[in-house]
């Protein structure tokens, strides 16, 4: 089973790499996955093989090889329950008062919100890793209720489209752009003034949240094309435990991040609303990946200002929170490229 060990040299991410089924459609024009080689015997690596004509030699080809080595490799037959039995002793952590902050990143397409969300939070077996760190979450609190403690559960759920936060849980969504600020200006607590946070006492009133959150976000899917794939989608669920008999407490904050799609677009063809997206997508998940370095690093400055998504995870990332993330992968050959980049952004930040 996974530990959730940190050393000093390793720091407080893990990254974990998923690499998605062809589906029914695909699986008949594809001959299958031969860029996509996984060591048998071995759990944590992934190699991307590509055969390209060299410019060396004139009839030669030759083989470029690229092997990652990440926390953990889910091949495409990993089960949404497999892969949560690895995520949650870090889910259970959020009870004893560390911040917990999990993303998914990766290109359109490449299974961040299956991961996240699921097909369908109903569905026992393919709900994804939200539906099921929820669950988890209310077990272990009634469990640790036999120790003394009470918790108090509050939920939020926004996204992020170019650089603006909305509310997927306020009554009128397309209107409701928000503000980080600071609690206090000697504090460096920051929050969301206008943002709802919503009481929860139970696994059912949240599963019904993300059904308001999923219905607010369609709406906009009309109006801008596509829309949720250039929006960061982020649930919080904050947790505030007290011990009377002990005279403890501990409160944190349970962040469950579906990025923005990875791709690069071709800057030179993107104009508009589609080249600021564009923009905006890139300068965030690089900021992402520079505050996650420079926390490695314990750099005295951590760039949280420079994006909205840093800005706003600022308390979750920071001291002793831990993070994790999924690095999704398409099978589709033609994404080489694509899965490429994905492979080498998450390499930087393990
Ligand atoms: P993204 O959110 O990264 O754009 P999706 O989660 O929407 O990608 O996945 C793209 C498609 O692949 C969807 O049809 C989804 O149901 C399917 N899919 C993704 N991951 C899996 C998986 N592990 N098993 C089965 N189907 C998957
Ligand atoms: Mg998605």
């Amino acid at each position: 089973k996974f530990l959730w060990l940190f050393s000093p040299t390793q720091g407080n991410i893990r990254v974990f790499c998923r690499v998605r089924p062809l589906l029914a459609a695909e699986k008949e024009k594809q001959k299958g996955m031969e860029h996509l080689h996984f060591p048998p015997q071995d759990n944590k690596t992934l190699v991307l093989l590509r055969e390209e004509e060299s410019h060396i030699g004139r009839e030669r080809k030759e083989d470029l090889k690229y092997d990652f080595s990440f926390d953990r490799v889910f091949r495409p037959s990993a089960s949404q329950e497999e892969v949560f039995e690895e995520i949650s002793l870090l889910v259970q952590s959020a009870l004893d008062g560390y911040h917990v902050c999990i993303f998914a990143y990766g290109q359109t397409g490449s299974g961040k919100t299956y991961t996240m969300e699921g097909p369908d939070a109903l569905d026992p077996e393919r709900r994804g890793m939200i539906p099921r760190a929820v669950r988890q979450v209310f077990q272990g609190a009634q469990e640790l209720a036999e120790k003394g403690w009470q918790y108090r559960f509050s939920a939020s759920f926004l996204e992020i489209y170019n650089e603006s936060l909305r509310d997927l849980l306020g009554a009128r969504p397309e209107c409701g752009e928000l503000e980080i600020r600071r609690v206090s200006s000697a504090s460096e607590e920051l929050h969301v003034p206008n943002l709802r946070r919503i009481p929860v006492a139970s696994e059912d009133e949240v599963l019904q949240l993300l059904q308001t959150a999923t219905a607010n976000r369609s709406v906009a899917r009309t109006a801008l094309n596509d829309h949720s794939s250039r929006s960061h989608s982020i649930f919080q669920l904050r947790i505030d435990g007290t011990n009377a008999a002990r005279e403890l407490r501990c409160s944190s904050v349970l962040s469950l991040v579906d990025l923005a799609g990875s791709e690069r677009l071709d800057k030179s063809q993107s104009q508009g609303k589609r080249l600021r997206e564009t923009q905006s997508i890139n300068t965030s998940l690089s900021s992402l990946g520079l505050v996650i370095m420079a926390l490695a690093k314990k750099e005295p400055h951590i760039p949280y200002r420079n994006s909205k998504l840093t800005y706003l995870l600022q308390n979750s990332l920071g001291g002793n929170a831990k993070m994790l993330m999924f690095v999704n992968i398409s099978p589709l050959e033609e994404n080489f490229s694509e899965s490429l980049n994905s492979l080498r952004f998450a390499s930087k930040v393990n």
